[in-house]
């Protein structure tokens, strides 16, 4: 994955969908419309940003989906959005429905065996990192721990997990704060592709994430769609553009949601539109500030 070179607004992306008979909006959660948090349970959204998200979901007919590397349940306890939108967790094996409807994704019971004896082993060592077992996956958090701590649970943890990878069809991802071991079948890729089985071919979807899981969705995403990196700083990536967080995603959310207020078929804004923005918005559709720095869309780097 070759970094962002170039820099241009993505020009057609809102214009585009503006005239979108479906629209679907990605959302990765920590790192993306939340900052860390040492205790994961205290991570909340930044200023503004639920504000935003509730009026994209009342006013622009857009589907929003979470797509989490957290247990579903716990996330939609974490959200204060209503009603709670889809929630795909544990990186896209966990499918949890606004109507509350839970899926889990099969998994082979040897692989489910092999992660319950890594987590039977590791709970015997000295290991001071938080060790979380998820559907399909046992990760190591190291997320507030001194670093001295971290490299050496991280050591001795990866040992043990690279001694699996490979075998059972399990393989480790790193994250920010930790890695894991997991089954491979499952990835945030999931929810997307399986989004789009669902969804109109002519559907247009923006995928907003910060991790190196979150590579997996840019690439599943189509020709008309968006990636957006949300990072504080640009690296290498598959997605189309990069904004930093929180601004760069507030003014994002801030063009979803005036692209899509002339809709006949949502509900009107509650606070209309001045000549001045809807100028703005036809001249730079895309240009949301200073933050805003993304390359054409559909120029994809995988
Ligand atoms: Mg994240």
């Amino acid at each position: 994955m070759p970094i962002l070179k170039r820099h241009k607004v993505p020009v057609d992306f809102f214009s585009r969908l503006s005239r979108a008979s479906e629209r679907l909006l990605f959302l990765d959660y920590d790192g993306t419309i939340a900052p860390f948090h040492p205790e994961s349970a205290r991570a909340i959204a930044y200023p503004q940003i639920s504000e935003l998200l509730q009026k994209l979901m009342d006013a622009t007919n857009t589907r929003l989906i979470f797509v989490t590397g957290r247990r579903a349940r716990n996330l939609g306890r974490m959200i204060s959005l209503r009603p709670v939108p889809e929630i795909w967790g544990a990186q896209g094996i966990e499918r949890l429905r606004p109507d509350g409807d839970y899926e889990q994704m099969p998994l082979r019971i040897a692989q489910l065996q092999r992660l319950a004896h890594v987590k039977a082993r590791l709970k015997t060592m000295d290991i001071e990192c938080c060790l979380e077992q998820k559907p399909g996956s046992v990760a190591l958090h190291w997320r507030g721990l001194p670093s001295s701590v971290a490299s050496r649970d991280a050591a001795t943890v990866l040992g043990v997990f690279s001694g699996e990878a490979g075998r059972n069809g399990l393989r480790v991802v790193k994250f920010d704060g930790g890695f894991e071991l997991r089954v491979a079948t499952y990835t945030k890729a999931t929810a997307v592709l399986r989004t789009f089985e669902e969804a109109t071919p002519n559907s247009v979807a923006a995928y907003l994430g910060d991790d190196e899981p979150d590579e997996e969705a840019f690439k599943a995403l189509r020709a008309q769609d968006l990636g957006v990196l949300v990072s504080p700083v640009i690296r290498n990536t598959a997605a189309n553009c990069w904004v930093k967080p929180p601004e760069g995603v507030r003014e994002f959310l801030g063009a979803w949601i005036s692209s899509c207020a002339s809709d006949p078929r949502t509900l009107p804004l509650s606070e209309p539109r001045s000549e001045q923005s809807d100028a703005r918005l036809q001249s730079e559709p895309c240009h949301t500030g200073a933050s805003w720095q993304g390359q054409q869309a559909g120029a994809r780097h995988d």
